[in-house]
């Protein structure tokens, strides 16, 4: 048999729950009632080698087929649970400093503006990471994905957008790009260099833009430093005109899209991801329905992010029960970043999804694996477990799938195996 003469690396036995994810014949991100399908083998094993998944079935059933090598490293789940390794498709992972104190100001009830004047919110990020040295931000950055990766993501996006000059988002995404190499998870790079309009540029940030189109986003793509381009278009930030010279430019220089939309207020971000045929839009909270229409017919994913909803106390959050009856496919991601969302967790992201957006555990799930992992076009490789897909995988010190969402803030992981190889913690 085919699968006998490979190496087999690893097999996973016993797994109580294995949740794979898998529907076969389907490709492309979940829809509906399709995101709560999630593919179980009870008492299930999996096979892997060269970094892949070589075989999925009954413990029974797998060890009949596949012999191990003596070499071969046996996993006994014992019974656990075991899923798909947690992608994490939106985050801002590189940045200087933190904003403890602006966290303390906000909950004794300083506003925006009072925050602002103090020297808190976006700028002060932008000020601290311009300061920090390549090395500062490698550090920092690791450390976050370290702590990611031990509660189960082993994909992540990581975004620039603390630089907002054509070096410092250089720097950041090299730092990124380090990380990259020297972690065992999987980073996938987007530019962000409109995120905010930076302090020098706050009376014409036409000339911003300028300087993002006309400068950075050739150096970032002739570099091969970004795979993605990302706005944030919102009231009082990069008006729906800005954004889509920028994604037009971003586009010219053959790089994949997705915004940061309706976030705060709905501003069209949707319509325009749609347009543009972003691979997603981001947050959606103020979504108008017209977005979400838009939104299915053009294919764009819609990633929620209520992490940024719960530290910010938003009243308005996004519609994932309408989006998911209407057939959107739906992915969540942490939204890390030093001021609206200082959240590295993607089990805890699962929670919220459930509590504050009332998807279901199973919906929560998928969100935050195949759907997650489309929303990075990264569906073909990770986010479920089958033949010829990448060996990344969580045992749960759990039994039970809804025991992820529903152990609210605790770490259940138990071992992480990333492209085929168990994860040192
Ligand atoms: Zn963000």
């Amino acid at each position: 048999m085919k699968t006998q003469m490979q190496s087999i690396t690893t097999i996973v036995t016993n797994a109580g729950q294995l949740i794979t994810m898998h529907l076969p014949g389907h490709l492309g991100p979940r829809r509906g009632g399709e995101m709560a399908e999630l593919g179980i083998i009870k008492n299930g094993a999996i096979a892997l080698a060269g970094g892949r998944i070589v075989a999925i079935d009954q413990t029974t059933k797998l060890l009949k087929k596949i012999k191990p090598a003596k070499n071969t490293k046996i996993i006994d789940a014992n019974g656990k649970l075991v899923t798909p390794g947690l992608v994490d498709p939106h985050c801002h992972p590189v940045f200087g400093g933190n904003r403890a104190n602006e966290f303390e100001m906000r909950l004794a009830g300083k506003d925006y503006l009072e925050i602002a004047t103090a020297g808190g919110g976006i700028k002060s990020t932008v000020k601290a990471t311009r300061k920090a040295s390549p090395q500062q931000l490698y550090e920092n950055g690791k450390k976050a994905v370290d702590k990611m990766l031990a509660g189960g993501t082993t994909t992540i996006e990581g975004k620039s957008g603390y630089g907002l000059n054509t070096l410092s988002e250089v720097k950041i995404l090299k730092a990124l790009e380090q990380i990259g190499k020297d972690s065992p998870a999987t980073i996938v790079q987007t530019f962000l260099g409109a995120h905010e309009i930076p302090e020098e540029y706050a009376n014409r940030p036409d000339d911003y833009v300028a300087l993002v189109c006309g400068e950075m986003i050739p150096t970032v793509a002739s570099q091969g430093l970004a795979e993605f381009c990302d706005i944030f278009c919102e009231k009082g930030v990069f008006s729906p005109k800005q954004t889509r010279v920028v994604l037009q430019t971003a586009q010219a220089f053959g790089l994949k899209l997705k915004i940061h939309a309706d976030q705060l207020h709905s501003t069209g971000g949707a319509e325009l991801a749609a347009e543009f045929g972003a691979v997603s839009a981001d947050h959606l909270d103020c979504v108008a329905h017209e977005g979400i229409h838009l939104m299915k017919k053009a294919g764009v994913i819609a990633v929620l992010l209520p992490g940024s909803v719960l530290v910010l106390d938003l009243k308005k959050r996004a519609p994932a029960r309408q989006m998911i009856e209407y057939g959107l496919p739906v992915a969540i991601g942490t939204d890390f970043n030093p001021g609206s969302s200082p959240i590295q967790s993607m089990p805890l992201t699962m929670s919220l999804a459930c509590v504050m957006f009332k998807m279901t555990p199973a919906e929560s799930l998928c969100a935050a694996t195949i759907n997650a992992a489309y929303a990075i076009d990264r569906g073909d490789k990770y986010g479920s477990l089958a033949p010829g897909k990448m060996g990344d995988l969580v045992i749960w010190d759990a039994e039970d799938y809804r025991e992820i969402p529903y152990w609210v803030g605790h770490n259940l992981v138990s071992t992480v195996i990333k492209s085929g190889k168990q994860v040192t913690l």
